[in-house]
């Protein structure tokens, strides 16, 4: 079928989506409705860790489906109640509450929060967040997010959330008063460019954040399970948050997220957080088996072993085009472009024929890489050639 035949006009405008229609997937790559086949390096937006349609994910899916769908947020369910359990096994947190999306998750976070400055901190209640970052499209989220032009455009913001500077402990020192709660970061500002905050500063933060009696939440939505190489990316600066938010590679492509704590802190009592399908079994049961196959040792020895493979090949690239370098953790990196041509590259590498690739450019003057976090040297091999294909024909 053409792009023409689908009835396109019927959806709201909400992104400048390109006019294909995809219609199949495997492993590293997308089909279109007219069967031309897209290498892809944005799955899904660092959400389909397994690739696309792996059997693991199919088989669970499916197993599920003819047992229990949806037996309601008011009962308890088996995949549910093993989900937490290996989460709480692998992580430093005890506790854990189910959401659809990351936005969800994190607003669940600030809610806790909140809820915690009620019950042990006389009402405090503001959370510290960071310029550039983001962390969802909710509203109390969208005011939690560092991103330009947000504060204003579905004004009046939700109120309580002073930003400070990435890597700049001066000035989350200078945000603390007594109504403060909590400091909520990205290990890595995902969509700010993929910027890392140092072990350094997370250290910091910790120390900063015990002194004062704040919680420290990280989201890891986009960093967490796998995608840096550590299961959680906090475990890279050898630190315990008190809450941790995760959705993304959580559900390697079904809407699946988590709010994780730490027993003193989760504090939520009957009646006070809930959903209809949080915690259902179909994508807890998904969950389950992305997290057993991604939480394993050799998988993520494997993430960083390419991801030490994809970072040389990048600088190689960025050298004999001069551009500007290459940076991020695990399987989540820019290349830095020395012009605003991001989104031209982006255009240009979809139209390459008769393969596309599909390539994400978080800001003007770079590229964002979100592969499969099983993708293979060979694709990644494949990727630069087509890239530097692309790099030529703008030249
Ligand atoms: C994607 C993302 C979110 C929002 O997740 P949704 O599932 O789109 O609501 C929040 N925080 C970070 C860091 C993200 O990358």
């Amino acid at each position: 079928m053409h792009f023409s035949d689908y009835p396109i006009p019927a959806l709201m405008t909400i992104a400048k989506r390109p006019e294909l229609v995809f219609t199949r997937g495997q492993g590293a790559w997308l089909y279109d409705s007219e069967n031309k086949r897209y290498l892809d390096f944005i799955q899904g937006w660092a959400v389909n860790c397994l690739g696309h349609c792996h059997a693991t994910m199919i088989n669970a899916l499916t197993t599920q489906a003819q047992r229990l769908i949806n037996p309601g947020p008011a009962f308890y369910n088996a995949p549910m109640a093993e989900l937490a359990s290996l989460l709480t096994r692998l992580s430093c947190f005890q506790k854990v509450f189910f959401a659809n999306s990351g936005a969800e998750a994190n607003e669940g976070a600030i809610k806790l929060a909140r809820k915690w400055g009620r019950k042990f901190k006389n009402g405090a209640h503001e959370i510290i967040t960071f310029n550039h970052s983001f962390h969802g499209r909710t509203l109390a989220t969208m005011s939690a997010s560092g991103k330009a032009g947000w504060d204003t455009m579905y004004a009046p913001q939700v109120a309580g959330f002073p930003k400070a500077e990435l890597n700049d402990i001066a000035s989350v020192e200078r945000c603390i008063h007594s109504k403060t709660v909590a400091v909520m970061l990205e290990p890595i500002q995902g969509e700010a460019g993929v910027l890392g905050a140092t072990r350094e500063f997370m250290q910091q933060l910790r120390a900063l954040t015990q002194k004062h009696n704040l919680l420290l939440i990280v989201d890891e939505v986009q960093t967490g399970c796998g995608r840096t190489g550590q299961l959680f990316a906090y475990q890279w600066s050898e630190i315990e948050p008190d809450i941790m938010t995760l959705g993304k590679g959580i559900g390697g492509g079904v809407p699946l997220a988590a709010l994780l704590a730490r027993d003193e802190v989760a504090c939520f009592e009957a009646g006070e957080q809930g959903g209809t399908y949080n915690g259902n079994p179909l994508m807890c049961a998904v969950g389950v088996a992305v997290l057993e196959h991604i939480s394993k040792a050799e998988f993520l020895a494997s993430v960083r072993e390419r991801a030490t493979y994809f970072s040389h090949v990048l600088l190689k690239v960025s050298n004999d085009y001069g551009l500007a370098g290459e940076r991020g953790a695990g399987l989540l990196r820019a290349l830095l472009l020395s012009k605003e041509i991001g989104h031209e590259i982006v255009e240009t590498a979809r139209e390459l024929n008769p393969e596309g690739l599909l390539l994400n450019a978080a800001r003007p003057n770079l590229l964002r890489f979100m592969p499969a976090l099983n993708v293979s040297e060979d694709e990644i091999d494949l990727m630069l050639a087509m890239l530097r294909k692309v790099l030529d024909k703008l030249a």
